[in-house]
């Protein structure tokens, strides 16, 4: 089995059996709502962070692509218990994959590696980030004090 051939797998295990979905979450601080209208995938985030700032509990909900729905359930794994400040590099990290940098931290993005060789297709590289810059967003919300936001990718 070939590495692509792997990533593929892992790819299509996250998108039938997403971990971390859910359409709501107890306790919640911030509720996010991204969507890419190129591809009509669409992402609810909620996260609760504990009294220590690390991330407590990351879920999504949505509906689009496999590899928007795929990359948004291997991000809730990679990020959950982090400090919100490390969850943000760790996003960072995953972005400059996207754009064809070499991930600095390969094991910690866990399954989220998988998806490097959607660099290579441009169309879907919003697919791929849309889970982790609505994590960001989430975060950022949260440091401003907020509860809500909504973004919408259109360029
Ligand atoms: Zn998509």
């Amino acid at each position: 089995m070939s590495m692509e051939d792997l990533y593929q797998e892992i790819i299509l295990d996250h998108y039938r059996k997403p971990h971390n979905r859910a359409p709501t979450l107890d306790d919640e601080d911030v509720h996010v709502h991204h969507s890419n209208p190129l591809c009509g995938d669409e992402m609810d985030l909620r996260i609760r962070v504990d009294d220590d700032g690390t991330l407590d509990q990351v879920v999504f909900d949505g509906e689009g692509c496999s590899i928007s729905q795929a990359s948004a359930s291997a991000m809730t794994i990679a990020v959950a218990g982090r400090e919100l400040k490390d969850a943000l590099e760790l996003a960072e990290d995953f972005r400059l994959m996207m754009h064809g940098e070499e991930p600095t931290r390969l094991d910690d993005l866990q399954d989220g590696i998988a998806f490097q060789g959607v660099a290579r297709f441009p169309v879907r590289v919003k697919c791929a980030l849309l889970g982790w810059m609505a994590l960001r967003d989430a975060i950022e919300t949260y440091e401003r004090g907020a509860s809500a936001h909504s973004v919408t990718y259109d360029d």
